[in-house]
């Protein structure tokens, strides 16, 4: 028998399948030892075959199996596949993905603890037992392990002392074994709802319901109900014994939804997100390998559970930009999640309350069946929004960050003992600081981008790299004093805020107050606890939370995603306005929203305001229809980066030619082909450019293939190359 075997080495040269002799009771799937150049290195069995071309000499064997069971199945080596062609990665890139990071060279176990148990023939009194008269600790520790029967080791012991167990374990009373503890995550827990769904939820359920390996999108406005309705599914799935694999962005994770899946479906729900520890991302893992969890919730790298016979595979806030992978392994969460679904048969379902327009769009097409929740589960009005304009608030003399509407809002809220939200997308106390003098502006040493001012720290910091500098007195280029500051961001809200609000609890959620393990949870908690309340955030505000008390919520620029230069800002600008208004006026009070501006007229806006996602769809689809823009085209980046700047420009160019020389073929179905520089120069020191092209979506499976052999076959050792497909990010 011959192992085909993937090496557990992310290189080039060996991204490849070695043979090795098989031994004993070896499976495809299983996790190996095999010698590898001078050393043993660990592996993935990948198939078992006959024969191989390999030389007797030459073939050498598998030293060790480590792993019990195969831990990876035949539709997940299928997925691999799919994956392999589709992003042009290697193997081991892939085989990585589907199990915890820490199982690979054994940096994680199973966690084993020593009990001691009572043996049953001293259940009851027995004859055979006895017990010196003084010998207190051994009576009182019997008396126990009689009422117990099994107990944790080290807890007898401290309560008895250790000279009584070992004496009872001599007399054959106890005896003392290893046993594996589970670690779980922390979870706030909740009591379990009863909802009974309205006539719109149920529709809706009733359809996916019927179906089996249907794809749906479930466009409902915020708190429409969506959660509740992908908790029936599920529960739908474990009553015909399939399993199910929820996705949700990183920051929903810490809110509700998990309390509410844990509440709902118990021991069930694995849950799989970069908080957790490696200990118990490794025990959440293996309770769904073993099948004792049939649940898999998690962020995107949780659509690699191992689950087998899936029934539904649901991604939540489809929209949000986390779902595509754009470092190494680059991968797209959706097209992944899709062909996972149709091996195992399952349901596939897309949920937003401000879908993308791709998905949207594939809906309208008919390759997704679109369902509607139009109303909130409360039967409010969804909450109004005010525009202001921040030019005639300036023009009427007041200068702060606040609009008048907002600060009268805000005191009303806070007077009726509500909690509010205020979302401003920069973190940090401002956006730059500028020589007034010579406009000499503060930029970070490795990187092409402005530092930003932390106050709390007295730093500035770069918000690419996370290099710190010493806060500017004097411009180092003339010498002068006059430094002046950016735009605001969210440590200079809350100082402010805080003048205005001295004996109001206000909460700070940005990437600088939730580094640590748990601290979004702390966060969120601690607001949920305090009436009345402030929470300021960058974007982790806007996402999926659900507090019952929010009656404001306070847009402080919105224009921030307005003015970048990506086809997707209108769409971001959108999605973010609609879904941080949708925290406020989820229960019995009704919300208000003030969103600051200095474009009041612009129809994003507008379209916000009126709810009306439909005409936003309309509007920003035909302007991507007439400029050939996704979803009407694939866009394509290929990412040059390396130390040495002319190498990396020589290589440009070089594949530059290549390419246009392939496009040739084409004629007018590529729509767009440049090179030029990124958007952000040099990161970390190292330089960027790119290749920025877009063609007609049906050439795309052919085109990327010849885009593929056009990097491999013009590598360069010093410079990356990386291809990206329709990509979110475009720094
Ligand atoms: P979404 O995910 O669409 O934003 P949620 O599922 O979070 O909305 O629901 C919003 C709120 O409405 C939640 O507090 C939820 O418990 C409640 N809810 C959902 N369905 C119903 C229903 N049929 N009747 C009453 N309340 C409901
Ligand atoms: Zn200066
Ligand atoms: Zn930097």
């Amino acid at each position: 028998m011959i192992a085909e075997v993937i090496v557990d080495l992310s290189n080039e040269s060996v991204d490849k399948i070695f043979d090795y002799n098989g031994i004993e009771g070896l499976q495809a799937g299983q996790m190996v030892l095999v010698p590898f150049g001078n050393k043993d290195i660990e592996g993935f069995c990948i198939n078992l075959k006959e024969n191989t071309d390999v030389p007797t000499d030459k073939l050498k064997s598998v030293k060790e199996i480590l792993t019990k069971e195969p831990i990876i199945n035949d539709n997940m080596f299928k997925l691999a596949d799919f994956m392999r062609k589709s992003y042009h990665l290697r193997m081991v890139d892939i085989l990585r993905l589907f199990l915890p990071a820490e199982m690979r060279g054994g940096r994680v176990h199973e966690k084993l603890k020593n009990f001691v148990m009572l043996n049953e023939e001293y259940y009851n009194d027995n004859q055979n037992l006895v017990l010196r008269k003084n010998a207190n600790q051994q009576q009182n520790l019997l008396c126990y392990m009689r009422a117990n029967k099994v107990a944790e080791y080290s807890k007898v012991c401290d309560m008895f002392s250790r000279g009584a167990v070992v004496a009872l374990e001599e007399k054959g009373v106890l005896r003392v074994c290893e046993k594996v503890v589970e670690r779980r995550p922390q979870i706030i827990e909740i009591d379990k709802k009863d909802i009974t769904l309205n006539k719109a939820q149920s529709d809706v359920l009733n359809t996916i319901l019927s179906s089996n390996g249907g794809k749906y999108l479930l466009h409902g406005v915020t708190g429409s109900g969506k959660t509740e309705i992908y908790m029936r599914v599920i529960e739908d799935c474990l009553k015909k014994g399939k399993t199910a694999i929820m996705l949700v962005p990183e920051i929903s994770l810490t809110g509700q939804v998990l309390s509410n899946f844990t509440s709902r479906f118990g021991d069930n729900v694995a849950i799989l997100h970069s908080g957790l520890s490696s200990g118990e991302r490794f025990d959440e893992w293996q309770r769904l390998r073993s099948g004792k969890a049939k649940i898999a919730v998690g962020v995107r790298s949780a659509i690699f559970a191992p689950l087998t016979n899936l029934g539904a595979i649901i991604i939540d806030e489809e929209h949000d930009s986390s779902y595509m992978s754009e470092s190494n392994p680059r991968y797209n969460t959706h097209e992944v999640a899709e062909f996972r679904a149709e091996l195992d048969g399952a349901n596939f379902i897309l949920g937003s309350a401000t879908p993308s327009l791709e998905t949207y769009e594939r809906a309208k097409e008919g390759q997704l069946k679109l369902l509607t929740l139009n109303e909130r589960a409360n039967k409010r009005e969804m909450p109004k929004i005010h525009i202001v304009d921040m030019c005639a608030e300036l023009s009427r003399g007041n200068a702060s960050p606040f609009s008048y509407k907002f600060q009268e809002e805000l005191k009303k809220c806070i007077d009726e003992k509500n909690q509010a939200i205020v979302f401003i997308n920069r973190r940090g106390y401002s956006s730059f600081v500028r020589c007034v003098e010579c406009g000499y502006v503060a930029k970070c040493t490795d990187c092409d981008v402005s530092l930003v001012l932390h106050k709390e720290d007295n730093q500035l910091k770069c918000h690419f790299c996370g290099k710190r500098f010493r806060v500017l007195t004097k411009c180092p280029i003339c010498g002068s004093d006059k430094i002046k500051q950016g735009a605001i961001g969210t440590q200079r809200v809350v100082e402010e805020l805080k003048k205005a609000f001295p004996n109001v609890p206000i909460f700070r959620m940005d990437n600088d107050t939730t580094k640590t393990k748990n601290s979004h949870m702390d966060i969120l908690k601690n607001f949920a606890e305090n009436k009345p309340s402030i929470l300021v955030g960058t974007q982790m505000v806007a996402k999926g939370h659900d507090f019952p008390d929010v009656s404001f919520v306070g847009i402080i620029d919105a224009d921030l995603s307005l003015h970048f230069s990506d086809f997707r800002s209108n769409e971001r600008t959108y999605q973010l306005i609609t879904q941080v208004a949708g925290r406020c006026g989820r229960a019995n009070k009704s919300g208000t929203v003030v969103l600051q501006t200095y474009s009041p007229k612009h129809f994003v806006y507008k379209k916000a305001v009126d709810n009306d996602f439909i005409g936003f769809f309309d509007k920003e689809i035909n302007l991507r229809a007439v400029t050939n823009f996704p979803p009407f085209s694939k866009m394509v980046r290929l990412l040059f980066v390396g130390d040495d700047e002319l190498r990396v420009k020589e290589n440009l160019s070089k594949i530059y030619f290549k390419v246009k020389d392939l496009f040739k073929n084409y004629g007018k179905d590529v729509y767009y082909l440049e090179a030029m520089n990124s958007p952000v120069k040099r990161i970390q020191n190292k330089y960027r450019y790119q290749i920025l092209m877009r063609y007609k979506n049906s050439l795309h499976d052919e085109i990327i293939q010849k885009l593929y052999s056009i990097v491999d076959d013009n590598k360069d050792k010093k410079v990356s190359v990386f291809v990206e497909i329709n990509q979110q990010n475009l720094s």
